[in-house]
């Protein structure tokens, strides 16, 4: 284990020491080690001989075995990560966050169970609990978010899963996951959490109970937006589903985009406390404008997921969401293109601000987006937040205009 298995020392320390075993990062008969695990690229791995080839357990996540199981560069990320989650057994990692999600549903559910699934989840998770899941005889119901101990009355017998998403990444509803996570336990159902918004930095996802916690890392591991890749850490309980489920898929990642998402890791609290002040200051600022309709961030009090919020997590990240206040599609459109410092895309997390337009309405079932003022999302970069606010006011003014 690296230093960072040691849950007296606070997250900001285990960011940095995460991953580094010695075995990894030195040699002896160099002389010494290197600060970063190196990046090891295999498919092929080679035995002294036979006897040996035979002895390798195939199943280990920190011997060499083949090159889809991974190399140390790949176990130092997923040591790093499962060291950030208290009570977690380990981390699996996969080439997207989709296809941790995806993977994840499928290492848990068989046909003729029951999902339940949380009507504000990112859309790709909806797609694949319509299409693949749907398809393999897993029947999903989409429940509210502000259901709380509520869930209980959706729980059937075939119920073998819960899954959440907290706050929903285009709505920023936030979850009562104490009280889900309650009712799951006394009733044998299993929860998976979406923590992509929050990262174990500001929720530690296993602490409070829940079985497989989920994280794009795509987003604010990485950081820079050059590499794409999804995690799964879990408890020890469901942990052995979740990997014999990654090997029969051949889930692989590459190592150099662990050695980036490495990377990224070690400086994810300063990051975050730069994109949560920042992403404030903005909201703040729009809260104050009469031409904005809600602003959709947890961290304003008068939220309505403010208490829970404030009760269950140590801070907030640096997406959020408002509303142009009696604009049309036409003034969305005019506003977005009036930006200078935002980019227009999907993802977010990156060091550099982004918004797109969001349509909540179109995607729900279980529950209605009635606000009829266009939505947008921005994700606040480690930009100075005035030259933000500035841009935004021009944004404003081409609404008007
Ligand atoms: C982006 C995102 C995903 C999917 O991650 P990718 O790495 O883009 O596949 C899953 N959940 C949430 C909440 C996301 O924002």
């Amino acid at each position: 284990m690296s230093k960072s298995d040691d849950d007296s020392l606070r997250p900001a320390t285990k960011l940095v020491q995460g991953g580094r075993r010695p075995e990894w990062t030195g040699d002896p008969r160099l002389g010494g080690g290197v600060v970063n695990p190196p990046v090891w690229r295999a498919s092929t791995i080679l035995y002294d001989n036979i006897a040996d080839l035979k002895a390798r357990g195939h199943a280990t996540h920190d011997k060499l075995y083949y090159g889809r199981r991974g190399t140390p560069t790949v176990w130092a990320l997923a040591d790093a990560l499962t060291d950030m989650e208290p009570g977690a057994e380990g981390t699996l990692l996969y080439p997207s966050g989709v296809a941790a999600n995806s993977s994840g549903l499928l290492a848990l559910l068989a046909p003729g169970d029951h999902l339940l699934m949380v009507d504000s989840a990112y859309e790709p998770t909806r797609a694949f609990c319509n299409g693949m899941l749907a398809r393999m005889g897993v029947a999903t119901t989409y429940y509210d978010p502000l259901i709380g101990a509520g869930i209980a009355e959706l729980i059937r017998p075939e119920t073998k899963l819960i899954f959440l998403e907290s706050p929903g990444s285009l709505t920023f509803e936030v979850q009562d996951i104490p009280a889900i996570v309650a009712v799951a336990r006394e009733r044998g159902v299993l929860t998976m959490l979406d923590n992509t918004w929050a990262t174990p930095l500001l929720f530690p996802a296993l602490a409070h109970g829940v079985d497989v916690t989920m994280m794009s890392l795509t987003k604010y591991v990485g950081g820079h937006s050059d590499a794409m890749m999804g995690s799964l850490t879990a408890t020890r309980a469901v942990w052995p589903k979740l990997r014999s489920a990654a090997y029969q898929l051949g889930q692989a990642v590459s190592p150099d985009d662990c050695a980036l998402m490495l990377r990224g890791l070690r400086t994810l609290d300063v990051r975050m406390a730069r994109h949560q002040a920042s992403a404030l200051a903005v909201a703040e600022w729009l809260a104050g404008r009469a031409d904005v309709g809600r602003v959709l961030h947890p961290a304003l009090p008068g939220d309505p997921g403010h208490d829970i919020w404030a009760r269950d997590f140590s801070g907030a990240s640096g997406l959020f969401g408002f509303a142009l206040k009696g604009a049309d599609e036409a003034g969305r459109t005019r506003f977005i293109e009036a930006l200078d410092h935002f980019g227009i895309g999907f993802s977010w997390g990156g060091y550099e601000s982004l918004v797109v337009p969001s349509n909540p309405a179109d995607i729900r079932t279980a529950t209605q987006w009635s606000d009829p003022d266009p939505l947008l999302r921005l994700s606040i970069g480690l930009e100075d937040p005035a030259d933000l606010i500035a841009d935004l006011a021009r944004g404003f003014a081409a609404v008007a205009g």
